[in-house]
C-alpha cells in the first residue's frame, strides 16, 4: 500500500509538467526544506513527522513542490505564489502589494505565510477546522517562492515571466532563469549534478561565510513567529539590484551574468531554509 501511494506520487511529479512555474523549481524548494530539516528542534521534527503523510517517510522535503502540483486542482492557490509591485519601483508594502489581480487583499504569498502559521499554531489543540498537513506543505513551500528574488517583482512582467532571454544558448524567461537555470547550471559545472552537494556547500556557507548573519535572519520583530514583510522587501531589493538589472527583451546572459547571480541564489536558498527552520521552531515550540 505503501508503495502503491508512492507510486502514485512519483507518477503525478512525473507528469505534472511545470508550465507556468512561479518560484524555485523543484531542486529550489528541495533545498531550502532540506536547509531546513537540518535545523529543527525536536518538538518541531516530532509536530513535522506527526503531520507529513506516511510515505514522506519524515522527509519534509521530498514533499516542498507539492503546491506547485495542485495549483490547478486548487485553483485559488495561484496567486499565493508570488507577489506582484509597481513596476520599477523596487519597494513592497503589504496594504498596496498583497492582493490577488481580482483586489482581494492578503491574498500574496506573504499573507499566505501568515494565513499558514496563524493555522499550524492549532497544532495539538483538540479539534482544528484546518488541515494541517496541507497548511505545513503551504507554509514550508512559501517560504521558499518568497525568497525567489523574482517573486517579488514587477506587475506589468509578471515577475520576469514575459521577459524573454538566451540562458547561454537556449531560449528561457528571466523568471525561469532565476527558478532553475542558475541552479542547475551551478549544480553540473561544480557539483556533479548532484543536488546534495550543493546542499552541503551551503550548509557549510551558513555555518562559515554567513554565521554572523545567521541571527539577523532567524529573527523578527516584536516576537512574532513570522516576519513575510521583511522576506519580500529584501526580494524586490534583490529582484532589481540583480535579477533585473541589465536585462531587457532578447538579452544574453551568459557567464558574466551566471558567476555574479549564483552567489545572491545561494544566499537566498539559504536565508528560506534558515528561517523556515526558525518559523517551524517558533511555532511548535
Ligand atoms: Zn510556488
Amino acid at each position: 500500500m505503501k508503495f502503491l501511494r508512492s507510486l502514485a506520487l512519483l507518477m503525478l511529479l512525473v507528469f505534472v509538467s511545470p508550465i507556468t512555474v512561479r518560484g524555485w523549481g523543484v531542486d529550489g524548494h528541495f533545498i531550502t526544506c532540506k536547509i531546513a530539516q537540518g535545523r529543527l528542534s525536536q518538538k518541531a521534527v516530532d509536530a513535522v513527522n506527526h503531520l507529513l503523510p506516511d510515505y514522506a517517510e519524515g522527509d519534509l522535503a521530498s514533499l516542498c513542490s507539492w503546491p506547485d502540483h495542485v495549483k490547478f486542482r486548487y485553483h485559488w492557490s495561484s496567486p499565493l505564489h508570488y507577489i506582484d509591485t509597481p513596476d520599477n519601483l523596487c519597494t513592497y508594502q503589504y496594504r498596496r502589494d498583497c492582493k490577488d489581480e481580482d483586489g482581494v487583499m492578503g491574498r500574496c504569498v506573504a499573507g499566505a505565510i501568515r494565513n499558514y502559521t496563524t493555522q499550524l499554531l492549532e497544532y495539538g489543540k483538540q479539534e482544528s477546522q484546518y488541515n494541517l498537513t496541507e497548511a505545513l506543505l503551504f507554509l514550508s513551500h512559501f517560504m521558499g517562492d518568497i525568497h525567489q528574488p523574482l517573486h517579488v517583482g514587477f506587475t506589468t512582467d509578471r515577475g520576469g515571466n514575459t521577459i524573454e532571454v538566451h540562458w547561454f544558448t537556449r531560449k528561457a524567461v528571466l523568471h525561469h532563469v532565476w527558478d532553475d537555470s542558475i541552479i542547475e547550471t551551478e549544480e553540473e559545472r561544480f557539483y556533479e549534478s548532484n543536488v546534495e552537494n550543493l546542499i552541503n556547500a551551503i550548509e557549510t556557507n551558513i555555518t562559515n561565510v554567513w554565521a554572523d548573519q545567521v541571527q539577523t535572519w532567524e529573527n523578527c520583530s516584536r516576537n512574532q513567529k513570522t516576519c513575510p514583510n521583511i522576506y519580500a522587501t529584501e526580494g524586490i531589493k534583490a529582484a532589481c539590484d540583480w535579477a533585473y538589472k541589465g536585462v531587457t527583451n532578447g538579452s544574453v546572459l551568459e557567464d558574466e551574468y551566471f558567476q555574479s547571480r549564483l552567489p545572491i541564489v545561494n544566499w537566498r536558498l539559504a536565508q528560506g531554509g534558515v528561517r523556515l527552520a526558525a518559523n517551524l521552531n517558533r511555532i511548535f515550540g
